[in-house]
């Protein structure tokens, strides 16, 4: 109870993800994420914001996977 669980997994069925490299569609178990993070320097601006309470002023992107490998990602 209480716990925000499940949010990720809803269906379990993989909707297709654009590539942020080349805007290609690809099935999301075939994408690999990549983590772009802002500066944290924009979060600390803020006065009074917890930074546990808050997610980290990251975005979850995806990238197929030819280019994922172009940049040595995996
Ligand atoms: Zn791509």
């Amino acid at each position: 109870m209480g716990k925000k669980w499940g949010r990720y997994k809803a269906g379990g069925r993989s909707q297709p993800v654009s590539c942020v490299y080349c805007g290609r569609r690809t099935p999301r178990i075939k994408a690999v994420i990549v983590r772009k993070h802002y500066g944290i320097g924009s979060l600390k601006n803020i006065p009074g914001l917890d930074r546990r309470r808050v997610f980290l002023p990251q975005m979850k992107a995806y990238a197929c996977i030819s280019c994922a490998k172009h940049r040595r990602m995996i």
